[in-house]
């Protein structure tokens, strides 16, 4: 999972590569990876704004052909649902929602976005439909309005005033020396973990897609930092389908769909009474009380 998040955020720092540096997607991808890119079909559509329903039907996919890391997976999401992802380690939720945001392409099966497969739209369009949210958000050697501008650089003023306000990161810019000039050190070193997560959620509201993938975050923040970020959270994905490897409780239970993964198969999805009321493996993980585990509580593989 450590490594597929990782992979997540090279293309969520894709765009922003295209906006500071204009490289191609394929070079972009010969430096990071040795696998062959992941390119436009030929005859490639744009994707125009979507309402935001995604259907997965029998979907798989393995980093290598003998194991397989997904098997068959089929659900839909109706446009705003939000989509819990649970499981434990190694179960295909970060492989799931890669296929959707297609770092890969599935070896078996079709992702549909609005009635649309997505290796028939370019991959530009796409990314554009989708934005991302993880635990540990990476930050570009810019300043913070650089850094929010990333999935919208040409926003104004008052739309990045808007969406810092919203994602509840007004009060601790306006504490930085130089605002929202203030240049980020690298690698995000000079703002805290709840700043850093507050900015990756202002640069989504900015973005406005209509689809998010987030990574709930677990990360031992105090309490009112992490009440903070859940109202933030909240406000971001108003609206949107939403899918979340879903941490907390109250996620879970608020969710319109669980999808409850154990090694690369569909288990068991519903609502969150329905399957407690089933007494199977999501029943068993919500009295554990572990949804899905921390990357570091996972044992090595
Ligand atoms: P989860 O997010 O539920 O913890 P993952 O989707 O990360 O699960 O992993 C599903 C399976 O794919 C696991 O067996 C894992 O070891 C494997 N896997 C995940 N990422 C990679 C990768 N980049 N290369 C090879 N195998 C991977």
């Amino acid at each position: 999972a450590i490594m597929l998040i990782g992979r997540l955020e090279q293309f969520a720092g894709f765009l922003s590569t295209l906006f500071f540096q204009t490289q191609s997607l394929e070079d972009f991808f010969t430096v990071l990876d040795q696998r062959p890119a992941i390119v436009d079909a030929a005859d490639a559509i744009a994707l125009p704004r979507v309402r935001g329903e995604v259907v997965f039907d029998k979907v798989s996919f393995g980093y290598d052909p003998v194991q397989p890391a997904l098997h068959e997976l089929s659900f839909r999401a109706a446009p705003g649902d939000t989509i819990a992802l649970v499981g434990p380690t190694g179960a295909g939720k970060s492989t799931a929602l890669s296929l959707l945001y297609r770092a890969y392409d599935p070896s078996g099966g079709i992702v549909t976005i609005d009635g649309h497969d997505i290796r028939s739209v370019t991959l530009d369009s796409l990314r554009q439909n989708i934005g991302v949210v993880f635990q540990d958000p990476g930050m570009f050697y810019r300043s913070i309005l650089d850094n929010l501008r990333v999935g919208k650089p040409d926003a104004g003023l008052e739309d990045i005033e808007k969406a810092v306000a919203a994602a509840e990161a007004a009060a601790f810019i306006a504490r930085k020396p130089e605002g929202l000039e203030t240049l980020v050190a690298e690698r995000g070193r000079s703002l805290s973990g709840g700043e850093r997560q507050r900015l990756a959620i202002a640069r989504a509201m900015l973005k406005d897609a209509p689809i998010l993938v987030l990574d709930e975050a677990t990360s031992a923040l105090d309490n009112a930092t992490e009440a903070r970020i859940q109202r933030a959270l909240d406000a971001l994905t108003r609206g949107r389908t939403t899918f979340v490897i879903a941490h907390r409780l109250s996620t879970v239970r608020n969710a319109d769909l669980i999808l409850v993964l154990d090694q690369g198969r569909l288990v068991e999805q519903g609502r969150f009474d329905e399957l407690i009321r089933r007494g199977g493996l999501f029943a068993r993980l919500a009295e554990d009380g572990k949804f899905a585990p921390d990357a570091h509580e996972q044992e090595p593989r």
